[in-house]
Order: C-alpha cells, then sequence, then structure tokens
C-alpha cells in the first residue's frame, strides 16, 4: 500500500473514536494518487455515502499534511470508488470473526443491505448510492463526535466569548444566543464546540433530539429528497422533528441557490419553534460568497463569536491536555518548543504531538527535544528565515536589560552570563546553529563554553526552572516564535 495513505491511516486511527475507525475507515484500500485525485476504494455504497459525508475533508486534511512531511505532492481532492472484491474480502474475513455489535455498524439503508455496488468503471459518486427506501436514511443518535467535549476544550482569549456562547447555549436552548454563529480558520475548534454543545444537551436531556451535521450532507439529503419524492420527510426531520440542529460549515451553501432556500425556511421553522441553532463557517457572515441576503441577516440576528488562533500558552495548554488524555508523556520544555513550532492551527499541532508519539514509539524511546526537533524539521525551516542569531540575542538583551556588548563580551559576573547562556540556548534550539558557529558569534567564544551553556540551561528547563521557563517564553513572544 502507497505509504502516504498509510501514514494518514495512522493519523486517522490516533483521531478518531477506535469504533468510527473500524467501523468506516480501517478497510479502506488505496487507489491512486494523480493530478491531485486521490483515490479511495471502498467495500460498498452504503460505507462510501458515509466516508465521503462524514470523514472527507478530515481525511484530505490529514492526507495533506501527512504529504508535506513526507514530500508527496498533496492531493486536492478525493475520488471514492467501490471496491467489490474489498466487500468479497471483508465477508470472507466475518465468516471466521465474529461480527461487530450491531451498535457499531452502520444502520444500512434500504435494499442496499451489504450488497456490492458497482456502477460502470467502478465509480461512484455519494449522493447516487441512495437506494429509493420508505424513509430518509438515518444516522445514528444525533452523530456526535465522542471526542470533543466541553470538558477537553482549553479556554484562552483567542476562544473565550465562542466557548462561553457555547456553554450558554447548551446550558439553556433555544433561549438565549439563538442563533449561535460562530466563525474562524480551519482547524480552530469550531466543530470541537458544536459537538460538545450536543454532548451537554443531551445529558442534560437525554431525550432531546439533536442533529448534528455538515451543510454538504444537508445539500446531499436535500438533493436525494427531491429526487426520491422524498422531501416531506426530510422537511419533517429538519423542521418539526429536531430540538437543536447544529450545521457545520455553512459556507458550502455558497451558490447552491435552492439549498440556501431549503435552509432559510428550515431555519424559520425551528427559531420560531425557539429550537436553538448552531452554525459554523469559516469566515464571518457576510463574507460567505453568494448567500442570500436574509440568510446572512438571519445568521447576524443572534450571537456571532470567533475563534482565532490561539496564543502560545493556550497552545501548550491544548499540548497538554490532549497528552494527558493519551497518556503521553510530555515534559514542559518539549510542549513549549512544539508549541513555538507550529502555530496556526490546532489540528496540525495535535498531528505534530501524535506524530511525536507515533515516532517515540517506533524508536521505544521517551519524547525529549532531540526527538521533537526530528519530528518537526519540516516545518523548522520557516522559522530559520524570519529569525536569526542577531534577532534572538537582542530580544535577550532586552528582556535582561543588558547591553549587546557586554552579551557578547567576556564579563562572567550572573548578571551576564546568565542571559548569555539563554541566549546561547534559543540560538542553538530554535535555529539549529552549530557550537563553533555561536561561539564566533558570541565574540569568539570556544565551542565548548556555547555546548556547557546549552547543556546548563537544558537542565534547569527539565527541573522546570520557572525563571529559565519565564525568560525563554518571553522572549519567544518577543520574536513572534
Ligand atoms: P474546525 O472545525 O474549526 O476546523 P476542529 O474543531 O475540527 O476545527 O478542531 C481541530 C482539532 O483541534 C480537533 O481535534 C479539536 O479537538 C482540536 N482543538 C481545537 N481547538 C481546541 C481547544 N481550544 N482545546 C482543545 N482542542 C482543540
Ligand atoms: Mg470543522
Amino acid at each position: 500500500m502507497n505509504d502516504l495513505w498509510e501514514s494518514t491511516l495512522l493519523r486517522l486511527q490516533k483521531t478518531i473514536s477506535p469504533e468510527a475507525f473500524e467501523s468506516w475507515i480501517a478497510d479502506i484500500e488505496f487507489g491512486g494518487l494523480i493530478d491531485g485525485q486521490l483515490t479511495l476504494r471502498v467495500p460498498n455504497s452504503f460505507q462510501l455515502e458515509w466516508v465521503h459525508n462524514n470523514y472527507e475533508s478530515l481525511v484530505l486534511d490529514l492526507c495533506r499534511e501527512e504529504a508535506r512531511y513526507t514530500n508527496h505532492t498533496a492531493p486536492d481532492a478525493i475520488l471514492w470508488t467501490v471496491d467489490a472484491d474489498l466487500q468479497a474480502r471483508a465477508t470472507a474475513a466475518r465468516s471466521v470473526e465474529p461480527a461487530p455489535p450491531p451498535s457499531q455498524r452502520p444502520p444500512l439503508v434500504g435494499s442496499h443491505q451489504g450488497r456490492p455496488a458497482t456502477p460502470p468503471g467502478g465509480i461512484q459518486v455519494a449522493r447516487q448510492s441512495f437506494a429509493p427506501s420508505s424513509s430518509l436514511p438515518q444516522p445514528p443518535v444525533a452523530d456526535l463526535n465522542p471526542m470533543y467535549s466541553f470538558d477537553n476544550f482549553v479556554v484562552g482569549p483567542s476562544n473565550q466569548l465562542a466557548h462561553a456562547a457555547s456553554v450558554a447555549v447548551a446550558s439553556s436552548p433555544g433561549t438565549r444566543y439563538n442563533p449561535l454563529f460562530i466563525y474562524g480558520g480551519v482547524g480552530l475548534g469550531k466543530t470541537h464546540l458544536v459537538n460538545a454543545i450536543g454532548h451537554t444537551v443531551l445529558a442534560n436531556n437525554p431525550g432531546a433530539s439533536i442533529l448534528y451535521l455538515s451543510a454538504e450532507r444537508f445539500t446531499n439529503e436535500f438533493i436525494w429528497s427531491l429526487q426520491n419524492h422524498r422531501i416531506a420527510q426530510f422537511r419533517e426531520r429538519y423542521r418539526s422533528g429536531c430540538d437543536v440542529l447544529l450545521m457545520d460549515d455553512i459556507q458550502f451553501l455558497a451558490g447552491r441557490e435552492q439549498t440556501q432556500e431549503e435552509f432559510f425556511h428550515t431555519f424559520n421553522a425551528l427559531h420560531h419553534a425557539n429550537k436553538q441553532i448552531v452554525v459554523t463557517s469559516d469566515v464571518y457572515p457576510q463574507q460567505i460568497p453568494e448567500m442570500e441576503e436574509r440568510l446572512i441577516s438571519r445568521f447576524q440576528s443572534g450571537m456571532v463569536a470567533d475563534v482565532q488562533a490561539p496564543e502560545v500558552d493556550t497552545r501548550v495548554a491544548i499540548l497538554q491536555t490532549k497528552a494527558a488524555g493519551e497518556g503521553i508523556q510530555l515534559s514542559q520544555e518539549v510542549a513549549h518548543f512544539l508549541a513555538q513550532v507550529v502555530k496556526s492551527n490546532v489540528r496540525e499541532l495535535e498531528g505534530t504531538l501524535t506524530r511525536l508519539a507515533v515516532l517515540a514509539e517506533l524508536r521505544n524511546r521517551p519524547i525529549d527535544m532531540e526527538l521533537a526537533r526530528e519530528a518537526t524539521r519540516t516545518v523548522m525551516p520557516q522559522m530559520d528565515q524570519v529569525t536569526s542569531v542577531e534577532d534572538i540575542q537582542r530580544a535577550v538583551c532586552e528582556y535582561f536589560g543588558v547591553r549587546m556588548a557586554d552579551l557578547k563580551g567576556k564579563k562572567r559576573t550572573r548578571s551576564v552570563s546568565h542571559p548569555r547562556m539563554i541566549a546561547m540556548y534559543l540560538c542553538r534550539e530554535r535555529l539549529g546553529t552549530s557550537y563553533p558557529d555561536l561561539g564566533s558569534r558570541f565574540g569568539g567564544k570556544d565551542h565548548t563554553t556555547v555546548l556547557s551553556a546549552y547543556k546548563k540551561i537544558g537542565r534547569l528547563l527539565e527541573e522546570n526552572d520557572d525563571k529559565v521557563l519565564d525568560a525563554i517564553t518571553a522572549v519567544d513572544r518577543k520574536l513572534g516564535l
């Protein structure tokens, strides 16, 4: 199997629940990567429908990230195809192994049950795979991701408002902020927050009917319902049969006029009945292209909250939460280091931690700075371009209030030697500059002097020395690292 797909599978396994992985992802096979089109083969059309609707963007995101780390061409789209052989193999395997409990299997639709479907060319797009049946294909209960709760969501200045609004909505749905509109860039926690709302509402009221879905899935179901004369059932489900509607990635509706019209009426029906609506988007309502004005004004009529890229302290806390949740041993120093290397996207931050954990497992060694540097090597060069040895020296001088001449000079008093050691450590750590090179850039010192400074500061960090940690965090911040 292609190694890009193999490493993507590993990442997927670490990202979604084991049940979901086994049910939907484990038996997908790589079919090729041509012109940015990643072909993936699935055993049957039901699974195709499901992965297309629920996992496509995650699979694509993770695969793109992996491609970057492994120097592959990154895919820009996925072509899902049904491969009857896979189904035959799975069936053969199942006849020896006991079947998984029904709760872990997909709810099968109509006459399609378990039957492989191979249209001409072996290619099938998702929405054609529904067979006409008496009712709409039912998602499992609420379809929420069990991994995303308020408990494991780290709150910081970047997401405080969105978090507070989500908590308020979850504790009294349909009353205060309706609709709640959460917007922000990719991988910043929007999907996490809406899932957490769903879990909390369900925990408070197990009978509540919660629908969580992407706007893409809403669109697909709507089109299918139109084509199969099931629009009455569709409306019943979304307008009357629902207490809380959690609609992810509404920007997908851009330019889809008929679906927007349908969603507008869905929205009004729910709102009128005081049912809670939560919508997420990658941009502010008015910036969604080709979106009807009346929908935009609906989105703005409740609470609009953004999620921004988290600042370094929040990134460290997210790493620590994730590490604790997965039983990964992560020192403060490594957490700080990772948080400085990966800045803009929490998913990528988590991905880096996962990669590090996988690497540690493969090598059978603890997660230390050396391994962290190795796991992040491909993203480091971006930093080198913006920060130089001089930048670090200057920032350290400012922080400690010492003169550059002293930092590079020969004075041994602690007030000068301590900042000097920190500067040496940071240059080595953040830029990877060699010891002899650093020696000469600190006023012609021997490389062993630099090495022992590096070791000493490293030791203090391992001992969680607050002063050193504060200094390093502050200097990093000055440098925008
Ligand atoms: P979005 O929907 O905004 O693209 P997600 O909600 O899918 O982003 O978040 C991407 C990943 O980052 C998820 O695994 C999520 O759990 C994690 N994540 C994002 N923000 C936080 C946070 N503040 N605390 C903990 N995990 C977070
Ligand atoms: Mg999302």
